[in-house]
């Protein structure tokens, strides 16, 4: 099967072509093949504004698209008679954006006489560790985003029960906003562990929040005033100051993390056989992070996990993920009609995933 993906759902212009052989052969072992990944990231155009303003991105969208489409068939050696199915991001996200991708795709499928899948990009995400690692159901997922904070037991194709979520601030979000109010530029995140390498995470004690709550819920957004309040007793701010807070504000993230995590790890282990290793998996943009990832991974060592992070090129946003998801749908036989009538959702959780989602192109 060869799969075009395409995603729209934010600040990213991409498309994909993926290929599963042989599938019907051995159905247990896959070996997906990623033929290309084309990414236009808009953060030039958003660096102005501090943030992605949604009517920016999706005139992007629009004036990207159509070439990022045709390079990804290109580099992929393909052409549109050559692929089996379209996968498209319809949600969840910026509404503008979902609306040119699946457009774009319904335009693309009906021209080609091909299958549309209308993909949940957070599904995406859930499902990239059997593309890059070969995983196999059931795992935990750890997503950490710029939108999302969640922890999801994924069971099978759209089987997927969230664990976990965030009562308020998304954790790259949380980032972002810390950039911001120390005046470290777009994007906040990569900004913040940089300065946080030449800090002190002593300096300052930010609360963990929710750290021993019974509760299995993230919170960032009193950890985040704590910051400001930090910021506002010492101000005007040296180069020193900035780093102690991101580098305390790190720490403070790192730990809150773990035990949040921790406590959903306990729990994946309690229906878990014994004898076999458990995985967890984290994806999204803040699992970039150094620190982050360093805590998580002594966290899966020290709970006899198995710690995957796919590239970080596949762990932010892409349309390879899109496309996956859409031959894993395909495979699973678990792809429906009726996406050509599919309306973008920009709220669409994914645990409402259930029977998706295919129209006849014609
Ligand atoms: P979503 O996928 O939830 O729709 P998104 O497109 O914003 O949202 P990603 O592109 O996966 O998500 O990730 C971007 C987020 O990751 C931003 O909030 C950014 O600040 C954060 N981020 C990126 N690199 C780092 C880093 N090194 N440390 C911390 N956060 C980071
Ligand atoms: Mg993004
Ligand atoms: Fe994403």
């Amino acid at each position: 099967i060869r799969v075009l993906g395409i995603e729209t759902s934010c600040d990213e212009t991409a498309a994909s072509v993926v290929a599963l052989d042989d599938a019907s052969a051995r159905p247990e072992i896959l070996s997906p093949r990623i033929l290309s990944n084309v990414i236009l990231s808009q953060v030039e155009e958003h660096a102005a504004f501090g943030g992605v303003v949604p009517e920016i991105a999706a005139r992007a969208h629009v004036e990207a698209l159509d070439g990022i489409v045709e390079a990804a068939l290109e580099d992929a050696g393909v052409t549109l008679a050559d692929v089996d199915a379209i996968a498209a991001t319809a949600g969840p996200g910026l509404v503008g954006g979902l609306i040119v991708g699946l457009m774009t795709a319904k335009a693309i499928a009906a021209a080609a006489g091909k299958p549309l899948i209308a993909v949940n990009h957070l599904e995406g995400h859930a499902l990239t560790a059997r593309l890059t690692d070969g995983l196999e159901f059931p795992y935990l997922l750890l997503l950490v985003s710029g939108g999302h904070t969640q922890i999801v037991r994924v069971a099978g194709v759209g089987d997927y029960r969230r664990w976990a979520t965030t009562i308020d601030d998304a954790l790259g979000e949380a980032f972002d906003k810390v950039a911001k109010m120390l005046a470290l530029p777009y994007p906040g995140g990569p900004n913040v562990e940089k300065a946080a390498a030449r800090g002190d995470p002593a300096r300052f004690a930010f609360p963990r929040p929710m750290k021993g709550s019974a509760q299995p819920d993230f919170s960032f957004s009193g950890l985040k005033t704590a910051v400001r309040q930090a910021a506002t007793a010492i101000a005007p701010l040296s180069e020193q100051d900035v780093a102690d807070i991101c580098a305390s504000f790190q720490a403070a993230v790192a730990d809150a993390l773990a035990d949040r995590v921790e406590r959903a790890l306990l729990r994946f282990r309690a229906g878990y056989p014994d004898k076999m290793e458990p995985a967890l998996v984290v994806a999204g943009g803040v699992a970039a992070n150094r620190a982050i990832h360093e805590t998580l991974e002594r966290l899966c060592a020290d709970n006899g996990f198995r710690f995957v992070a796919p590239p970080h090129r596949l762990c932010t946003d892409n349309a390879a993920m899109i496309a996956w998801a859409g031959i894993e749908r395909l495979n699973a036989n678990m792809a429906e009609t009726g996406a050509f009538d599919f309306v973008p959702r920009s709220r669409w959780p994914l645990d409402e995933v259930s029977a998706p989602m295919v129209g006849s192109g014609r």
